[in-house]
C-alpha cells in the first residue's frame, strides 16, 4: 500500500484528490489530511479515508475537531506547527494543496522526509524556488507538478532533452473579465471576479485568474520548475481552456497538451506517475468544439504579467514579496476595502518599497528569511491600504 497525505484536503484540489484516492481504497494508506475551518468536511474525509491524523490550521478549532473525530481512533491536531509535524510523518506521496504561502513549510517538511511532493501550491515555488529545489535534491525527494499548465509541459517533455527546448507557452483563459471593457475593471465586484468561465476552483485562485495574478505566479512557477530563462516563457490567452500548455523545440516543432478542464487529470497524472492510468475525466470531442482560439494578453488589462517579469529579473526574495503582497491585496479586495485594479497597484508599490529598502530582498533564501519577508510585505500592503482609507 502506498502511504499518502493530503494537505488542503478540504479544498477544491484536495477534494478532487480524495475523489481519485477513494476509488481505490485498497491501494492507499492515508497518513494525514488537513484543512482549515471546515471541520465537518475534514472529519468526514478523515473517517472515510481512515487517516492516521487530521489537522486543522486553526488552533481554536482543535476541540471541534476532537469532538468530530470522537470514537474513530484518528488523532486530531491544530496549528501551523502541527501541520509541519504531520508533513514530517513518513509518506510516499504528499499532495500540497493548501492555498497561499502557508503551504511552503509543510511542503518543505514533506520533501525533507523524502516524499514525492505533488505540487498544486504554486506559491511554494514562487516564494522559495531555489530553497525548495535544493531541499528536494538534498533529500532525494521528487517534485511533480499539479498545476494544469505545468503538468501539461511536464508531459510534453517526456523523452525530450531540455537543451532542445526553445520556449514554453502556457495558456490563460483570461478569467472572468476577459471580454469586459478595460474602463469597467475598476468597478468589478468580488462576486463578479469569483466566477470562472471554464474551471471550478477555490475562490482565491478564481479571483487571481480574473486579474491574471494566477498566470503571473504560473510564469514564475514555470521558470523555477523547468529552469528555463524568463524570455523563453510565453503566455497566450485561450478562452476554451482545452490546450493547457505547449512546448516549442529548436527544430520548430510544437507539442501541445489538450484535455477537458478537469483537475483530476493533472492530479491523477502526478498520483500514478510514471504510469498513465485510466482516469474519470471527460473525453474531448474536437469536432464538437469546432474551434480553438488564441490571442496575446492585453498588457493594460493584466498588469500582473508585467510585474511577474520584473520579479524574475530581480530574483532573490522578490518572489516571496510579490506573492505575499498579492495575497494581502486579495484579502483587502475580498474584504471590499480596495477595488479590483488597486490590487496590482498595491503589489507594485510594495515591490518598489522593497527595492528602496536596500538589501532585504537579497538576503539568503532560508525559510526564516522567506517568512520574514512575507510578513513585512503583508504589513506594507496594510500600511498602504490604511493610508488610503485615512
Ligand atoms: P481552496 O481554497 O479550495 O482550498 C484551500 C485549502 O487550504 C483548504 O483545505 C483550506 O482549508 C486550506 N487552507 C487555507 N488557508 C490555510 C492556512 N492558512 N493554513 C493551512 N491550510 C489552509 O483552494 P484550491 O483551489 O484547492 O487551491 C489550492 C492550491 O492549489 C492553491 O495554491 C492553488 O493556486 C492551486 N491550484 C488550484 C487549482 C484548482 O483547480 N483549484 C488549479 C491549479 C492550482
Ligand atoms: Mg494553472
Amino acid at each position: 500500500m502506498r502511504k499518502v497525505s493530503i494537505f488542503g484536503a478540504t479544498g477544491s484540489i484536495g477534494q478532487n484528490t480524495i475523489d481519485l484516492i477513494a476509488r481505490d481504497p485498497t491501494a492507499y494508506h492515508v497518513v494525514a489530511v488537513t484543512g482549515g475551518a471546515n471541520i465537518r468536511q475534514l472529519a468526514e474525509d478523515a473517517r472515510r479515508l481512515r487517516a492516521q491524523i487530521a489537522v486543522t490550521a486553526y488552533d481554536d478549532r482543535l476541540e471541534d475537531l476532537r469532538a468530530a473525530l470522537a470514537g474513530s481512533g484518528i488523532e486530531a491536531a491544530a496549528g501551523s506547527t502541527a501541520l509541519v509535524e504531520a508533513a514530517a510523518r513518513p509518506a510516499d506521496w504528499v499532495m500540497s494543496a493548501i492555498v497561499g504561502a502557508a503551504g511552503l513549510a509543510p511542503g518543505l517538511a514533506a520533501l525533507e522526509q523524502g516524499a514525492t511532493l505533488a505540487l498544486a501550491n504554486k506559491e511554494t515555488l514562487v516564494c522559495a524556488g531555489s530553497l525548495v529545489l535544493e531541499t528536494a535534491r538534498r533529500h532525494g525527494a521528487r517534485l511533480l507538478p499539479v498545476d494544469s499548465e505545468h503538468s501539461a509541459v511536464f508531459q510534453a517533455l517526456v523523452g525530450e532533452d531540455m537543451a532542445a527546448v526553445e520556449r514554453i507557452i502556457i495558456t490563460a483563459s483570461g478569467g472572468a473579465f476577459r471580454d469586459w471593457p478595460v474602463e469597467r475593471l475598476a468597478q468589478a465586484t468580488v462576486e463578479q471576479a469569483s466566477s470562472h468561465p471554464n474551471w471550478n476552483m477555490g475562490q482565491r485562485i478564481t479571483i487571481d485568474s480574473a486579474s491574471m495574478f494566477n498566470k503571473a505566479l504560473e510564469v514564475i512557477e514555470t521558470r523555477e520548475f523547468f529552469g528555463i530563462a524568463p524570455d523563453r516563457i510565453e503566455v497566450v490567452v485561450h478562452p476554451e481552456s482545452i490546450v493547457h500548455a505547449l512546448v516549442g523545440f529548436r527544430d520548430g516543432a510544437v507539442m501541445a497538451h489538450l484535455g477537458a478542464p478537469d483537475m483530476r487529470h493533472a492530479i491523477g497524472y502526478a498520483l500514478h506517475w510514471p504510469e498513465r492510468r485510466e482516469l474519470p475525466v471527460p473525453r474531448l470531442d474536437l469536432a464538437r468544439l469546432g474551434q480553438l482560439r488564441f490571442r496575446d494578453p492585453d498588457p493594460e488589462r493584466y498588469p500582473a504579467l508585467r510585474l511577474a517579469r520584473e520579479v524574475m529579473a530581480r530574483g532573490g526574495l522578490s518572489g516571496a514579496v510579490f506573492n505575499a503582497a498579492k495575497e494581502r491585496a486579495l484579502d483587502h479586495f475580498i474584504g471590499q476595502r480596495i477595488g479590483f485594479l488597486d490590487m496590482s497597484d498595491a503589489v507594485a508599490a510594495v515591490l518598489d518599497r522593497f527595492e528602496d529598502a536596500g538589501d532585504l530582498i537579497d538576503a539568503p533564501m532560508t525559510l526564516d528569511n522567506v517568512l520574514k519577508t512575507d510578513h513585512l510585505a503583508r504589513q506594507w500592503v496594510d500600511d498602504a491600504v490604511l493610508r488610503r482609507a485615512g
